[in-house]
């Protein structure tokens, strides 16, 4: 297939000084093809996903450490869940540690927000996914005054700290926001009242979130401004094209697996050895 990205998918989408105001949300950053390449391309390159999953999966098993967090935080309809069916769902589900945050539950509250985020941090040689993810403790709860200013203006710090052990620990940080425009989601979410196979996904309260949009754009502003750091920079993945959504992690996370130089564990065996023991069995 001809070369379909201008550019590295990390340039073309990190979230160094972009102005979420300015972000056009049907925009493809540094995609030069349209949605039919596009497509084609997002089935072959998670084949490329998967085989690398596979080898960091091989190499956990083989006492390798390391391990890859997707962070996917974006509004209600924004996608989260598409990619982790689409992208995530496209690699061993052996290999894959899932964990989704909602509203936290009595005893999670009883604990300091990090609390529930370690403890679903991805063992070693797995690929991890966080839907929502500690974020939430500076956006909903900023835009909700869950908690006093002073206490979340503290969390950016702290959150960058927490990260920078994260990778210490050898923990590769992809941090995804999607952001979809409010026509697109009110298209989304009216299709969630369309069809009773949608009714699920459905919440009134997404619709009493809508009034909130401008104190969530600030928030998120100020999310990437203050946590899009060396060691766990953020990418803005504008999402109102599903399909570009999913392609764009499924690079990003490419990339991220790629920089691992993962290479097939050595046996820990003679294999001419096991294979004159197979012959003669
Ligand atoms: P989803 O809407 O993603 O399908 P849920 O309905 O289970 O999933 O939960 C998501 C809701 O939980 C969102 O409205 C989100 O803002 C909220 N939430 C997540 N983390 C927190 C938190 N730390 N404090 C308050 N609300 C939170």
């Amino acid at each position: 297939m001809a070369k379909l990205w201008a550019v590295a998918v990390t340039d073309a989408l990190k979230a160094d000084g972009l102005r979420i105001a300015e972000l056009d949300t049907s925009g493809l950053p540094g995609f030069t093809g349209d949605k039919l390449s596009g497509t084609a391309l997002l089935a072959e390159r998670v084949l490329v996903l998967s085989d690398l999953q596979e080898k960091l999966y091989a190499n956990g098993r083989s006492g390798d450490r390391r391990s890859v967090l997707l962070v996917l935080q974006g509004m209600d309809t924004a996608g989260k869940g598409g990619i982790v069916r689409h992208v995530i769902g496209s690699v061993d589900p052996q290999g894959v540690d899932h964990a989704a945050f909602g509203v936290p539950t009595a005893e999670e509250k009883r604990h300091h927000y990090l609390w529930r985020i370690r403890e679903a941090l991805p063992r070693a040689g797995q690929l991890g996914v966080f839907d929502r993810s500690h974020y939430e403790d500076v956006l909903v709860v900023r835009v909700h005054n869950l908690v006093s200013r002073t206490v979340w203006e503290s969390r950016y710090d702290e959150i960058n700290a927490f990260e920078r052990e994260l990778a210490d620990e050898g923990i590769t940080l992809v941090k995804v926001a999607l952001f979809v425009s409010l026509d697109e989601q009110k298209r989304r979410l009216a299709a969630r009242l369309e069809r009773p196979n949608k009714y699920w996904k459905f919440t009134p309260a997404d619709l009493d979130e809508r009034a909130f949009w401008p104190a969530y754009h600030e928030a998120y502003q100020a999310m990437l401004d203050r946590t899009c750091t060396e060691h766990a920079p953020w990418y803005v993945v504008p999402a109102d094209r599903k399909w570009f959504a999913r392609l764009a992690v499924t690079e990003l996370l490419i990339d991220a697996l790629g920089r691992l130089d993962l290479d097939w564990p050595p046996p820990k065996f003679d294999v001419e050895e096991q294979q004159r023991r197979l012959t003669q069995l």
